[in-house]
């Protein structure tokens, strides 16, 4: 019996031992483990009614190596721990139905969120959470974008992103979905829910200008709505939904900068 060939790191694409390593870090599940340390994982299914599952400890993939996870870790998941997790820039609850939050370290946000697409992305064939995320053609910039240190264009890999709340606009930390693709605005997209969001990730070759009025701008501000947990189910209508109104609101000077 001939032993499988081991695949490289999937950063740098070079032979070598790998880690155990998470798509989504695990500072954005810890607020969902519960006492017996079990972070709650919503499938499409569940999200409609059926018994949620339970995953122990967080996805984790063989995908990079030792270095590789120690440079996610200090240009990425530091940087987005501090400006997000330990000091939040948003309102919680969401009272207003939407707010501009301008994260402390906009290029690192950025760098964090296409960590999170490019490892999902690399992780498809390696675990069933990532199935959807098809982006095989974009590997190859993303992986320039993460190894280099240029500011990543806020134009080739847009984010959007809003609440998930409960009845009292509490965001829901306690939630992760398997990301979906779908087309949003003419152009491919991945949509995550993880850490009490909503996160839209577009991924093509082109740029459609309205999605300029609903992305984190190139000044670094994102605009932020909120969803009612219970519309989760529909994850597509409500990524649709969210980016109406945001759009909407966009063109409107009601949509104040806090
Ligand atoms: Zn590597």
């Amino acid at each position: 019996m001939t032993a499988q060939p081991v695949p490289p790191c999937a950063l740098c694409l070079k032979q070598l031992p790998l880690q155990q390593s998470h798509v989504i870090p695990e500072f954005m599940y810890q607020p969902l483990y519960d006492a017996n340390h079990r972070a709650r994982v919503l499938t499409n299914d569940a999200a409609q009614g059926t018994r949620p599952k339970y995953l122990q400890k967080g996805l984790r993939v063989p995908l990079l190596c030792f270095d590789c996870e120690q440079h996610i870790n200090d240009t990425c998941e530091k940087p987005m721990k501090a400006m997000w997790v330990d000091h939040q820039p948003y309102a919680d609850p969401m009272i207003q139905e939407h707010q501009w939050v301008l994260p402390a370290q906009p290029d690192a946000f950025r760098r964090f969120h296409l960590s999170v697409l490019f490892r999902a992305a690399a992780a498809r064939t390696l675990d069933s959470a990532w199935k959807n995320v098809f982006a095989e053609n974009h590997l190859p910039d993303m992986r320039t974008a993460l190894l280099g240190t240029n500011p990543i264009s806020p134009r080739r890999f847009p984010i959007a992103c809003w609440g998930i709340v409960d009845q009292k606009l509490e965001l829901i930390p306690g939630l992760v979905v398997p990301p979906v693709d779908r087309r949003v605005l003419g152009v491919n997209a991945f949509y995550f829910i993880y850490g009490g969001f909503g996160w839209l990730y577009w991924c093509g070759s082109h740029f459609d200008e309205q999605i300029a009025t609903v992305m984190m701008q190139p000044d670094g501000k994102i605009p932020i709505g909120r969803t009612h947990f219970a519309e989760v189910g529909h994850l597509c209508e409500v990524a649709f939904e969210h980016l109406r109104r945001v759009g909407k609101a966009s063109t409107n000077k009601g949509m104040a900068t806090p």
